[in-house]
């Protein structure tokens, strides 16, 4: 764990005091590292030691709905939910709801590259971002313009999305948004093991239905996902599916879903979980475990179809070894047409810091060595802060050499963000 304090916080309130921020702490050599909201959970936001950290909560305005050709465009540091709300006043969603909604920046999710609970249908950010506005390390402003699709050279726009903070301070997002649904249909269902499960997923994607909301969850977490729900029995695995759109879309969606389900043993139940589920939807469960003295995490991977169920069983398999009372549940929530992510929680008993910290990275170890293995990759969502820096060479091979020199191009004195990404 680093254990380092940044030199000084400073809140610029406009992309201008940004500019002139990074500006300054580039004629000093001094390291910056850009702040949203600090929900990251791989260290990206963590100061090693000395640098400035630029907070970015006051760079918060909206700056232009654009109903007719649908997008928006905010300042990087607007709360995730603020932002949501005020476009909901409009009958617009950006279709983005990562479960930290409102303890997140847009800025962040684009830094990030994260990934909505209602990615299957809207796309993660990557998709949702068209342009945006980046002071850079050396202190000039870059724009994306933001326009439907371009083909002018590599996508600028996703040199930095997913950059977490390494190559510039975003301070402005532009995102595409929709019109909120007309319906929201809502089941759920048990198949006899996870397994089946994945093959309707997998076969709903690939006739190019897109479920708003499809999330599986292996037979750990679905006992706790559908205790006490009348049809469901301890061993079978929930789904929950939301379709939506215009009604009669949605509904000829969920009935050919239906079809795929039941033709693998899926079966409509109660749907009570998945209300549940909804009213709790960007609450962060680990509160209870954590505040239990329980050290939890959690670790998303991405993986096609083929590879997912024995990633599932090798990987509960190898950290279940690690620890006697070793809690491993997973889901699969994020679906495409060619595979899933799976993410999955971990949680063990409380025990002295130093040994939860050595199992901890044990841990990591097991699932990231499997995950590569097995042909995944280390990361769908979260991104890889400090903590994923092990395993970055090997995910990205050459790659990531030439990311370091396009770095080393962009940030010529190494002062934005470095150690993160694995990079200087
Ligand atoms: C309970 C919980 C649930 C979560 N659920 C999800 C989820 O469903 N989906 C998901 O994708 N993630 C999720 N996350 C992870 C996290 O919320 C996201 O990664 C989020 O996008 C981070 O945004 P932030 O504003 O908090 O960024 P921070 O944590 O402040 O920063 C994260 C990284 O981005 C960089 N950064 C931040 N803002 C900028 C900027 N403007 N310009 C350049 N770099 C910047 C930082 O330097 C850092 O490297 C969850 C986290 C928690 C704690």
């Amino acid at each position: 764990m680093p254990r380092g304090l940044p030199s000084a916080v400073v809140r610029p309130g406009t992309a201008e005091e940004v500019r002139a921020i990074v500006a300054v702490a580039n004629r000093h050599r001094v390291a910056v590292v850009p702040y949203g909201a600090g929900s990251g959970v791989l260290g990206g936001a963590i100061p090693l030691g000395g640098e400035l950290c630029v907070d970015l909560k006051r760079l918060n305005r909206i700056l232009e709905i654009d109903s007719f050709n649908g997008t928006v465009t905010v300042e990087a540091g607007i709360n995730g939910g603020v932002l949501e709300a005020a476009l909901r006043k409009h009958g617009l969603t950006t279709g983005h709801y990562p479960q930290s909604l409102n303890m997140s920046t847009v800025g962040g999710w684009a830094a990030c590259r994260g990934a909505g609970q209602a990615s299957s249908r809207y796309g993660k950010i990557e998709d949702i971002v068209l342009g945006l506005s980046v002071v850079l390390p050396t202190g000039e402003r870059l724009v994306v313009r933001p326009v439907p699709r371009r083909a002018v050279g590599p996508s600028l726009a996703d040199l930095f999305v997913g950059s977490e903070g390494t190559l510039g301070i975003i301070t402005s997002v532009t995102l595409r948004v929709w019109s909120r649904p007309e319906a929201e249909l809502g089941s759920v269902l048990v198949f006899p093991n996870h397994e089946a499960g994945l093959d309707a997923l997998r076969r709903i994607m690939q006739a190019e239905l897109r479920p708003a909301i499809a999330r599986l969850y292996d037979a750990v977490e679905s006992a706790e996902r559908a205790r006490g729900a009348a049809g469901f029995t301890p061993g079978q695995a929930v789904c929950f599916f939301v379709f939506s759109g215009l009604t009669k879309l949605a509904e000829i969606e969920r009935q050919l879903a239906l079809e795929i389900c039941a033709d693998v043993g899926g079966r409509e139940i109660d749907r009570r979980p998945l209300d549940r589920w909804l009213s709790e939807r960007f609450q962060s469960y680990s509160a209870g475990h954590v505040s239990a003295g329980s050290f939890m995490d959690t670790i998303e991977i991405a993986a096609p179809w083929r590879a997912l169920p024995e990633m599932h069983r090798r990987i509960s398999a190898a950290v279940k070894a690690l620890h006697s009372e070793m809690h491993f549940g997973t889901h699969w929530s994020h679906i495409y047409p060619d595979g899933a992510c799976q993410y999955m929680t971990l949680r063990f008993p409380a025990m002295p810091f130093e040994d939860a910290s050595r199992l901890h990275h044990r841990m990591w170890e097991e699932v990231m060595r499997l995950c590569l293995d097995l042909g995944g990759s280390v990361s769908h969502h979260h991104g890889s802060g400090l903590f994923r820096n092990d395993w970055l060479v090997e995910e990205l091979n050459e790659g990531h050499r030439l990311l370091q020199k396009l770095k080393d191009a962009i940030d010529p004195n190494h002062l934005m963000n470095p150690g993160k990404l694995a990079l200087q």
